[in-house]
């Protein structure tokens, strides 16, 4: 059985092609400040009633209801217990994960920029940089409507690989519901503590500190609108990786592959939810076509395709472009959080590319493959943000210091350019600081 899913098309030629893609990327309004409302109250309250809130919000939200939120953190013993029941696939499956997300990072530690380095001037002075891992971190897990496994692995073990002494992770169980995927992939991470707690109130929790949850330093990963409204309001207490938006996915095509593969990548953002956004750009209209029947023809097999169709409906865009070199311009434009290159010489396009969350090469590297097990992160700049921010990295984990030695004799050069520039801010103090070093 074939359905016909209308999709907007767009073609570079078009007149207006700019403003109708640029109209077509941007969210549909979400009721922000009705969440906002309700977000700022749930922060208050956990804020002046601590554990107590925790408890009303858990019981309000997420329909778990227990006397202390101690019964709320789950035990290694019990993340280990989870990890040994696994079946076999499973086990093998994450710990393969786990592993390769691990080596990544590890590689990406040694890169420069999460090491410290000093080096000293002719006269003795000693300048430099210290790097230290940050002390503590949250890392939130969506749980409300699904369970995230992979999330757990690309949240907690960039942290654990920058030295993170402890990693509290929180993730919303609805009516007391565990997932054991989710519980093992904590253990394998190395995650320290566990709370079954979610949306702002889980977030207020880390960033304020109950007296059963400790403040942490620093609260990274994806959840809904409560979630990313929590942490843009909790920002400046405590740190945030971003606000990651509704998922997207770019595919640049030049023809040469199997057309239901490109449906199916399209899906696969799509499956995340209505608001995500799914993008062809194609020189070639008969390839188009072909996507288009491809997507008829395997729409009605998938399980979640209720999702997909109402998120292609909404957000999808099946573009023709007047060649690559066009389409790698406008993937530029667009900044995507995951971009496909499927064609025949994927690099030769990837390094005209200055803006994407992720570049996946070629017609054999499905984005799902990053989403799991390449080993890079899944967790990326969304809606456009490609232009200014990284995916989350061990860079994300550790603060730089500067370090800073003057030697007498640097002191006696040093001195008078700061004593001079100094007098000019009218800043005394600073300048008699700098003069008393100078020799007589
Ligand atoms: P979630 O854990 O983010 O949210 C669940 C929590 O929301 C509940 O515990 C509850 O406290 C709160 N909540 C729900 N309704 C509320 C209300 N009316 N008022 C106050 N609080 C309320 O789980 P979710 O809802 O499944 O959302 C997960 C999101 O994360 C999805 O949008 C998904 O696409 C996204 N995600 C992104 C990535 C990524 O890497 N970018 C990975 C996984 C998931």
């Amino acid at each position: 059985m074939t359905v016909a899913i209308p999709i907007q098309r767009l073609s570079s030629q078009d007149a207006n092609f700019k403003p109708k893609l640029l109209a077509s990327l941007s969210l549909p309004m979400a009721d922000d400040a009705a969440i906002d409302a309700a977000v700022v109250n749930i922060l208050k309250q956990v804020q002046s009633e601590g554990d107590i809130a925790i408890l009303n919000f858990t019981k309000q939200f997420d329909r778990l209801n227990v006397n202390s939120v101690a019964e709320l953190e789950i035990s290694k013993k019990d993340l280990e217990q989870a990890y040994l029941q696994l079946s076999p696939e499973q086990k093998s499956a994450l710990d393969i994960a786990a592993q390769r997300v691990r080596t990544y990072h590890e590689q990406q530690r040694k890169e420069a920029g999460c090491h410290s380095w000093e080096y000293t001037e002719k006269d003795g002075t000693r300048l430099g940089q210290k790097v230290t891992p940050l002390d503590r971190v949250g890392i939130y897990v969506p749980g409300g409507k699904a369970a995230y496994p992979s999330s757990v692995l690309m949240n907690a073990i960039p942290a654990k690989v920058a030295g993170v002494q402890e990693v509290i992770m929180v993730v919303p169980t609805p009516d007391g519901a565990r997932n054991s995927l989710v519980l093992a992939a904590a253990w394998i991470a190395g995650v320290d503590r566990v709370f079954t707690i979610g949306g702002a109130q889980a977030v207020a929790a880390l960033a304020y500190g109950t007296k059963t949850i400790p403040s942490v330093d620093k609260i990274v990963g994806p959840g809904n609108a409560y979630v990313a409204a929590a942490k843009r309001r909790v920002f400046g207490t405590v740190g945030i990786d971003m606000i990651a938006g509704p998922s997207e996915i770019l595919i640049l095509c030049d023809g040469t592959i199997d057309p239901d593969w490109i449906a199916m990548d399209l899906f696969s953002q799509a499956e995340h939810d209505e608001l995500a956004q799914s993008i062809l750009l194609c020189p070639d209209a008969t390839f188009i076509e072909k996507v288009q029947a491809s997507i008829n023809k395997l729409l009605p097999e998938m399980p979640r395709k209720q999702v997909i169709e109402t998120s292609l409906k909404n957000r999808a865009l099946l573009i023709q472009v007047k060649d690559m070199n066009e389409a790698c311009d406008i993937a530029n434009a667009i900044a995507a959080e995951h971009l496909e290159i499927c064609a025949a010489n994927p690099r030769q396009w990837a390094e005209k590319i200055r803006h994407a969350g992720a570049i996946f090469m070629g017609n054999y590297t499905s984005e799902s493959l990053g989403d799991y097990c390449a080993g890079p992160n899944h967790v990326l700049p969304t809606a456009r943000t490609a232009r200014f921010s990284s995916p989350l990295g061990v860079y994300d984990f550790i603060k730089r210091s500067s370090m800073i030695e003057v030697s007498e004799a640097g002191a006696q050069t040093l001195g008078q350019v700061a004593s001079t520039l100094a007098h000019g801010e009218g800043l005394q103090a600073h300048a008699r600081a700098a003069e008393m070093r100078l020799k007589k």
